[in-house]
């Protein structure tokens, strides 16, 4: 409609995809469950961002996204909050595997990722570890061991714990590649790649990159389906 409209101009908004959904712009109107919204105003956050308003209905119709936003614009509750929301509907056995995977491409990433997920998860009561490089893999395994619903990991570690058979993603339904374009950058596309054969084809996947070069369309092009794209401002290539 034309608030959508007039909303996605105001904050320079673009979307490509089919009927892509309005973008919601309060919090008021996300029908988030009550514990995520105590903790968004516990943070003090007054309204969501623009990559926020604009992904999180596309993330919870379940479908494929493509987000292309600068640093600091807040991707990381946009992906986080639907994947909370996605978990509470799968009720899954976390013993059994993780629901939700993040790829990050650093330890230091990876551990802001994962401290966003411990404090806007726990009122859900939602479990997560980070597996990073770089640190004994035993503290991070015996996480793994106690099972958890969402891990956040770099790739070249996440691979090393798969080829040692101790952890299984078979449960894995939402995945998202988090700062794609700086992990291809760091070389880390067959880690990538190898990490996503372990995960079923019926999943949903969100890709989160600053820049849109060829080598994120393409990698976008082989492990999104039919996805919605959205971008902040100018996007560079
Ligand atoms: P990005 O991944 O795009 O670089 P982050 O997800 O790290 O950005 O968010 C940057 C900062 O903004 C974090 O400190 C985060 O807690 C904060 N933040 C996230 N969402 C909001 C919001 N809706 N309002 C205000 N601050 C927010
Ligand atoms: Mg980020």
């Amino acid at each position: 409609g034309l608030s959508a409209e007039s909303y996605r101009r105001q904050h320079e908004i673009s979307v490509t995809g089919d009927n892509v959904p309005q973008p919601f712009s309060s919090f008021q109107v996300t029908g988030f469950p009550s514990e995520i919204l105590r903790e968004v105003q516990h943070a003090g956050f007054s309204a969501p961002t623009p990559i926020q308003a604009q992904s999180w209905p596309i993330a919870l119709q379940g479908r494929d996204i493509v987000a292309i936003a600068k640093t600091g614009s807040g991707k990381t509750l946009g992906y986080l909050i639907p994947g909370f929301i996605h978990l509470k509907q799968r009720r899954n056995n976390p013993r059994l595997g993780p629901t939700v995977l993040v790829l990050a491409p650093t330890r230091e990433l990876a551990t802001q990722i994962q401290d966003e997920a411990v404090k806007f998860g726990r009122s859900s009561k939602i479990s997560c570890t980070c597996l990073y490089g770089g640190a004994p893999k035993g503290p991070q395994l015996k996480d793994l061991d106690r099972g958890v619903d969402v891990v956040v990991a770099t790739p070249g570690r996440l691979n090393d714990i798969l080829e040692m058979r101790k952890i299984s993603l078979h449960q894995v339904s939402y995945l998202v590649l988090d700062e794609a374009d700086r992990m291809l950058d760091m070389g880390f596309e067959p880690q990538i790649r190898k990490i996503v054969k372990e995960v079923p084809s019926r999943r949903q996947t969100l890709m989160y990159t600053a820049t849109w070069p060829k080598e994120v369309r393409r990698i976008a092009a082989d492990l999104l389906v039919n996805p919605a794209q959205v971008n902040i401002g100018n996007v560079d290539e």
